[in-house]
């Protein structure tokens, strides 16, 4: 018997470029919103918060851009990161189901989120860009742009979510640790911070409240400091492409081609790096594989939410993009997967669903944990609450398999670990966690505030 439980490529194999899905988008792109004109942004206005390369990489309709030099070099203390083949697991389940994960939570902070991080971090420094502004919520994506800063010696201001910063103490230090200024949002820093603090002492935040404060510090820093985005942005989903590139030549490697690909979606960043290269095979090549998203039922911007043009934040000064939304003023339960809590969708991400061309699915939170327990049972790794929404999915459709004996090939995105999240795991076995009820109330208040547009 020699069944590899992993494969690994050498640094050598690290991809050159990022894969683009704007070049093989079956659906025109829609245009990106002025906040305040509803008018088409230029460039120009962008600009005040990005970098133009990234400006440039975000409308790019070229299928491969190249990864610069630094950048892999950097990627390289972790990346290729491994393919598991979950033979434990398929035991565990019975199933004649081949199930491959990738590992994301191999890198420094423990989730894919590094991948556009470095990336981001490089072509600001490269720009003249002083110092980054950005929110984090749970801390994972704050955590991520902290190292990337330090790596090319830019300063960071991260304005977390104000009840994160108070229930996970550790995030917060570990951003410390590699130089960020962690600030509790909403903050007295932004206009629009104290207005909301005059009216509300005790706002426990939100993740919409901190990107709008984030915004605001680029936005009247005069150019010295630029705003950071971990997820929703094309951008952003085009650097997490390395993940799916990498796992092509693994599956081949394994002498294996998915049936199905699945990832979790808080604004889609994970899923779309895994699953693009994919859907480019489905899109020109003529491969067939299901790709399926997988949200919290809570949350449900995909499988419950409209598809309309909506702000990217709760103050409604950052861009309007059409996406599936469930209103930019909705604030989601507290459920422990603090990744998946926002309420928009990224746009290519969501064409592709209306379009037809990726599934989405919606999971409970006891489900979800449940699933967590049975995959750390087999295979030894804690996921992150987040990407254990996507492992609901998979043991599901591999107990599916076991029903009809079809031996499917599944493979998803192990986004990160869960060793941050002992709290919820804790919550969980003592039987505290909850199952939300879909906030219908909420959403159907929330989507009474989308902006009028003539597009
Ligand atoms: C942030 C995060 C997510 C959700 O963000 P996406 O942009 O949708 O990927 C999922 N998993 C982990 C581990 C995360 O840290």
């Amino acid at each position: 018997m020699n069944e590899p439980y992993k494969y690994v490529l050498p640094e050598s194999e690290l991809p050159k470029a990022w894969y683009n899905i704007n070049a093989d988008m079956p659906v025109p792109p829609a245009p990106v919103l002025h906040p305040a004109t509803r008018e088409p942004v230029t460039p120009d206005f962008l600009s005040v918060l990005f970098p133009m390369s990234l400006i440039m990489q975000e409308m790019s309709p070229e299928r491969w851009v190249e990864i610069p030099e630094p950048v892999r070099e950097i990627y390289k203390l972790w990346r290729p990161t491994p393919l598991f083949r979950a033979r434990r697991l398929e035991k565990a389940l019975d199933t004649p189901a081949r199930i491959y994960y990738k590992y994301e939570g191999v890198s420094p902070v423990g989730s894919h989120k590094p991948n556009t991080a470095v990336a981001q971090a490089f072509f600001n420094k490269q720009e003249g860009t002083k110092a980054l502004t950005t929110e984090t919520g749970a801390g994972q994506w704050g955590s991520a742009l902290a190292m990337a800063c330090s790596f090319f010696d830019l300063d960071l201001e991260v304005y977390m979510v104000k009840i994160s910063y108070e229930q996970k103490p550790y995030r917060r230090v570990l951003m410390q640790t590699y130089g960020a200024q962690v600030f509790a949002s909403p903050t007295d820093r932004t206009h629009y911070g104290r207005r909301l603090l005059e009216e509300e002492p005790d706002n426990p935040g939100s993740l919409g409240i901190a990107i709008s404060e984030a915004v605001e510090a680029a936005a009247t820093s005069g150019g010295r400091k630029k705003y950071s985005l971990g997820s929703v942005l094309n951008h952003v989903l085009m650097h997490q492409t390395v993940i799916g590139l990498e796992a092509l030549q693994q599956l081949e490697a394994a002498g294996d081609y998915p049936d199905l690909v699945v990832g979790c979606v808080g604004g889609g960043s994970n899923f779309a790096g895994l699953a693009y290269p994919f859907v480019h095979r489905n899109l020109t090549q003529g491969a067939t594989t299901r790709i399926v998203a997988v949200e919290p039922a809570s949350c449900p911007s995909l499988t419950r939410g409209s598809y309309a043009f909506d702000y990217g934040d709760t103050a409604g000064t950052a861009p309007i993009v059409k996406m599936y939304t469930l209103g930019h003023t909705f604030v989601p339960p507290g459920i422990h997967a603090g990744g998946l809590r926002y309420h928009g969708m990224a746009p290519s991400v969501s064409a592709l669903v209306e379009h037809g061309t990726i599934e989405a699915r919606a999971v409970p939170q006891l489900a979800t944990f449940e699933a967590a327990t049975t995959f750390a049972r087999a295979e030894g790794i804690v996921p992150a609450p987040e990407s254990a929404h996507a492992i609901r999915v998979v043991i599901d459709e591999a107990l599916r398999c076991k029903e009809s004996g079809e031996r499917r090939v599944i493979a998803f995105n192990l986004s990160g670990h869960g060793h941050f999240d002992m709290a919820a795991y804790d919550a969980f076995q003592r039987g505290a966690l909850e199952d939300y009820a879909y906030p219908a109330e909420a959403i159907e208040a929330a989507m009474t505030q989308l902006p009028a547009v003539a597009f």
